[in-house]
């Protein structure tokens, strides 16, 4: 079967018909292979427009429905991608080139993260507030903010989506999507999956959740419209740099989600085998194509030679191949142009001084698919292409002595994602996690970078953008606060004692 009946398969048992996979202009093409999976129709800058008064009319409604039973819907959507997992992941692979558990456990994260915003459903809690005046009550009311504008990235074609829109829908928000012009087709079937869950909801607003298929210019369309009250956008930093003040500048809200130029720290007391298995996963998995891949690693003087020829090994050994072909760990990059921002980051690590290690395009597959060996690259110094995000498989490795002096490097990089430590040292670890320590939205010991749960929020600082989604108290983001005075007595006190006697 050619990966184009795969997808047409897939789409077909997920809820979407033949018909809309062919004979549009949007070329949908598998990293797999290269090959032409669909031609979609994507959506107009008018699409954008009027499924953003759909949605403005949808929260009209949608808002006034009591949380517990927007969680209903939540839950029935679960329920929904349970019955679709396997179908799905499969999709999430064909259309990402992840492997078959990395596409199934995306599909898991938004199973996941369903359950969370069901129990959040009721428990979406303001706070009481002691007040200096007799006789009043202080509270704080958490309110539906309005329609949700979501623009998500190639490399988590599905499952951010499911963080913002779960949380959006218990909260009382309608929700607008715009996938990634690399990724439609995951997205499309997310829609049809979600379908399922409003016919068995019932009373649900029409446009509910909408997905608009397309390039930036329909993000943009979100990003500059007063009535999306909230624009959760995952992407580059180049991306965040143009939403970020475009949504500013109305007095929008914005949850960024952007890239990230993630370190770990090896210390004297590392496990060092438990080490090489977190990081080969941390850097290696997902062909480096995670926000959360670990890209530089500084190892201590007295355990490198204990670390570092074994992770070498295992870069020049790891497989590398068609995940649906072959039981490859390593995957194909999305595109050409991954392939050679991979090339030419590597040339200028050299020019810096830097010894590579791999990197060098596989021969797999025909020449429109991109397989690459990843790459490690010993670096004599923080320099040139360490100090950016390229979205390939690149861990720069350097060497340090000097715990504080480390730390300091460790957060000399422009983006604030994720982090880690590997050391059986109490000190060193609480220092890492202190204050002073890792400036990350994520930081982790003896773990790797990437791998991040539902029930913490995820985001990070600096560069990537400041944005929190998923766990803990994320939803706040997804509503507006009041704060609501009371007076139950027969006098008017003002606060601070003030007086105004008329
Ligand atoms: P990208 O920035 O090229 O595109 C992301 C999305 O933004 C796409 O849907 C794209 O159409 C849209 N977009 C681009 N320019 C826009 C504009 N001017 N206005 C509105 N929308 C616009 O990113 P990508 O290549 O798809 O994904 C890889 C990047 O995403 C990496 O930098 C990675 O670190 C980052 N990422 C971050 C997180 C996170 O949670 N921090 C998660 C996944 C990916």
């Amino acid at each position: 079967m050619t990966l184009r009946s795969e997808t047409e398969c897939l789409m077909s048992r997920l809820g979407v018909a033949a018909d809309a996979l062919s004979g549009g202009s949007m070329a949908c093409v598998s990293p797999l292979t290269g090959e032409r999976i669909a031609d979609i129709s994507p959506a107009g800058v008018a699409d954008a427009a009027a499924a953003i008064a759909a949605a403005k009319a949808a929260f009209g409604d949608w808002r006034m429905v009591p949380a517990p039973r927007r969680g209903e819907l939540v839950r029935l959507l679960g329920e929904e991608l349970r019955a679709a997992k396997d179908d799905l992941g499969r999709l999430v692979s064909v259309e990402a080139g992840k492997s078959p558990s990395e596409g199934a456990g995306e599909v898991q994260e938004m199973i996941d993260i369903c359950d969370f915003a069901v129990g959040l459903s009721r428990q979406l809690y303001g706070l009481t507030i002691a007040t200096e005046r007799p006789g009043h009550r202080m509270m704080e009311t958490w309110h539906p903010l309005g329609p949700v504008g979501v623009i998500t990235a190639f490399n988590f074609p599905v499952a951010v989506w499911a963080w913002n829109a779960a949380l959006a829908l218990v909260c009382g928000n309608p929700v607008i999507w715009k996938p990634s012009e690399k990724t439609p087709l995951t997205a499309l079937a997310c829609g049809a999956v979600l379908g399922r869950a409003l016919a068995r909801f019932g009373a649900a607003p029409e446009a509910l959740v909408q997905v608009l298929p397309g390039g930036p210019e329909l993000g943009n369309a979100l990003v500059e419209s007063p009535d999306v009250a909230l624009v959760s956008a995952t992407g580059s930093t180049r991306m965040g740099r143009i939403v970020g003040p475009k949504v500013a500048a109305r007095f929008g809200r914005s949850i960024l989600e952007l890239g990230g130029n993630n370190a770990g720290i090896v210390c004297p007391s590392a496990d060092t085998a438990m080490t090489l298995r977190a990081v080969a996963f941390g850097a290696m998995g997902t062909a480096g194509q995670r926000c959360t891949t670990m890209r530089r690693l500084f190892v201590h003087d007295d355990i490198y030679d204990a670390l570092v020829p074994g992770l070498i090994r295992a870069y020049a050994s790891v497989s590398v191949g068609n995940p649906l072909e072959t039981d490859a760990l390593v995957g194909p990059l999305i595109d050409g142009a991954a392939y050679r921002a991979m090339q030419e980051a590597l040339e200028a690590a050299r020019a810096a001084g830097g010894t590579v290690h791999g990197g060098t395009r596989e021969d797999i597959g025909p020449d429109s698919a991109y397989y690459a060996r990843p790459a490690l690259v010993e670096m004599p110094a923080q320099t040139g292409p360490v100090l950016e995000e390229t979205f390939a498989p690149i861990l720069y490795v350097m060497r340090y002595s000097d715990f504080d002096a480390v730390l300091e490097a460790h957060n000399a990089v422009g983006a604030g994602l994720s982090s880690s430590i590997f050391t059986t040292d109490l000190r060193e670890m609480e220092l890492f996690l202190s204050a002073r320590g890792s400036d990350c939205g994520i930081a982790n010991v003896n773990i790797g970078t990437s791998g991040a749960e539902i029930g913490g929020a995820f985001g990070g600082e600096k560069e990537t953008g400041g944005g929190r989604e998923s766990g803990s108290d994320a939803w706040k983001s997804y509503m507006r606060r009041a704060t609501n005075t009371i007076n139950y007595s027969r006098e008017l006190p003002l606060a601070q004692g003030v007086v105004f006697d008329i």
